[in-house]
């Protein structure tokens, strides 16, 4: 599993040497309190480290540069105590290669209507101070997130949190490593896209590995590590008659188990947080990865079918944003429809690889045959999802950028049972409705492939997004088809002029 707690971020205070000694001291007093209270604060997933309150521009620069190569520090908040020039700032942010938060806040809650006098006045300015930094950094046009309230505060406290999980998301993007085993789905267009500009853009790197090399370390796998997989699986899961000990399908499971085993070697070894598959590409594999790829996603690995390594990264990023919270992430397809105007939904599923990790009570093994493909019949999980908001989202290649867009759904119970569907799934409706929701996806040019989640919200995909530098759009209960044309059409100028800026 995926946690947080190596992770920090620092926490700049802004000032300048003006207002002498004594104030400077007090300062770094509240600067202190402040980080140390949020990074006490089990709302917040990450060590908040205080760091000296910043004066100079020199200052300024070196904690920038450092925070660079500090390899858990997943960036900085920035708070302006008292006046902070702002000019002082622009070597600092200009060098800046982490996310930072503008937290606008101050020491005090409330004004001490009846002691208040200059030197408190002096010592507490955050309310302009924030503002001369403000203008900087939308001088230097760089993207970020300001939030506004006490520092106490319960919802400031959480908008924080969501910005540090995008942090947190952003970092491992910066250094993710995806494994494909073989190519994409032929003739398939939107898992299509250009792998070195999304190395350019989000930092990670995608490369093709030949089956044959899974194929051997598959085959590495000894026997008595397969029977202790199978002990594994019959503590987690209910597994079907024909799987158990002593049943007629059983090599079936154990060939399951192998795959499992070989691709986990295989991508530890190499480093890979994420991954793709294609059933295109099985030489010598004798059935496509299900149940592996399924424990594998629960493990935190991200994935991607069809070779789609863009869903895959995306995956994994949203596994870190959510690490700890409750819901689970996974792969996602938008399968079939239910139309009947009186309650329209969407099944999602795959043909297999679908995340453990969402499920709902303890996931059936269970061995049917895939009508495509032409392998043995794939052993896989089976559950159901529980009732909840959850988001889907997709990351596509455009041509000249990428774009992702989030919709909001609501999970619900699927009208009735589903005896004879041989794969996990979720039953959603989407925001507003399935009409306007699929239209607009649609106009986005949004993937069939999404990384679906009940722990990552849209704000976590916003704060991500701007930290990529890449399109966002947002489809919930507020959207409507045309205002959605139009913002598209919008970017499309945005996107091409914004390389001007
Ligand atoms: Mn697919």
């Amino acid at each position: 599993m995926t946690s947080l707690e190596q992770f920090e971020v620092w926490f700049a205070t802004g000032s300048q040497s003006l207002y002498g000694e004594e104030t400077l001291k007090q300062v770094a007093e509240h600067a202190k309190s402040v980080a140390k209270g949020l990074s006490e604060s089990p709302r917040i997933p990450v060590r908040v480290v205080f760091k000296p309150v910043l004066t100079t521009p020199e200052a300024i620069r070196a904690l920038c540069l450092e925070a660079n190569s500090a390899p858990n520090c997943v960036g900085l908040i920035t708070w302006m105590h008292t006046f902070s020039p702002a000019k002082m700032w622009i070597a600092g942010l200009t060098g800046l290669q982490k996310p930072f938060v503008h937290l606008h806040t101050q020491f005090n809650r409330d004004i001490p209507w009846s002691s208040i006098d200059m030197d408190f006045m002096n010592l507490n300015q955050s309310a302009h101070g924030g503002r001369e930094f403000g203008f900087m950094a939308s001088r230097l046009r760089i993207e970020r997130t300001v939030i506004v309230g006490h520092w106490q505060d319960e919802a400031v406290q959480d908008r924080l949190a969501t910005w540090l999980r995008a942090a947190c998301g952003w970092n491992e993007t910066r250094r993710l490593k995806v494994a494909r085993f073989g190519d994409n789905m032929r003739n398939v267009a939107v898992t299509e896209g250009d792998k070195v500009a999304a190395q350019v853009q989000f930092g990670y790197s995608v490369d093709g590995y030949a089956i044959g090399d899974l194929v051997q370390r598959v085959d590495d796998v000894t026997d008595a590590e397969v029977e202790k997989l199978l002990g594994e699986y019959e503590d987690q899961y209910t597994i079907s008659e024909e799987l158990r000990k002593g049943g007629a399908r059983r090599q079936s499971l154990r060939d399951a188990a192998r795959i499992e085993l070989g691709m986990r070697a295989f991508l530890d070894d190499g480093g890979f947080k994420a991954f793709t598959t294609t059933f295109e590409n099985l030489y010598g594999l004798s059935q496509l990865p299900g149940i592996a790829v399924q424990r594998l996603m629960a493990d935190g690995y991200g994935f991607g079918a069809e070779g789609d390594w863009k869903t895959s990264a995306m995956v994994r990023a949203m596994m870190v944003m959510g690490a700890g919270l409750t819901g689970g992430t996974s792969f996602m397809e938008d399968y079939t429809y239910h139309l009947d105007p009186k309650g329209m939904k969407v099944l999602g599923a795959h043909m297999l690889e679908v995340s453990p990790d969402i499920a709902d009570g303890k996931p059936k093994v269970e061995l049917h045959p895939l009508s495509i493909g032409g392998k043995a019949d794939p052993v896989r999980l089976l559950f159901n999802v529980s009732k909840g908001s959850a988001i889907n989202a997709t990351l596509v290649d455009m041509g000249n950028r990428f774009r992702m867009i989030v919709n909001e759904v609501d999970v619900v119970a699927p009208d009735a049972a589903l005896p004879k569907l041989p794969v996990a799934r979720v039953v959603w409706v989407p925001k507003p409705n399935l009409p306007i929701a699929a239209a607009c996806w649609i106009h986005g040019g949004g993937a069939h492939h999404t990384g679906f989640s009940k722990a990552v919200t849209t704000e976590h995909m916003q704060d991500y997004a701007e930290m990529a530098g890449v399109e966002f759009l947002t489809i919930g209960a507020e959207t409507n088809v045309s205002q959605f044309k139009n913002e598209l059409r919008w970017n499309e100028a945005y996107y091409h002029l914004s390389k001007g800026f």
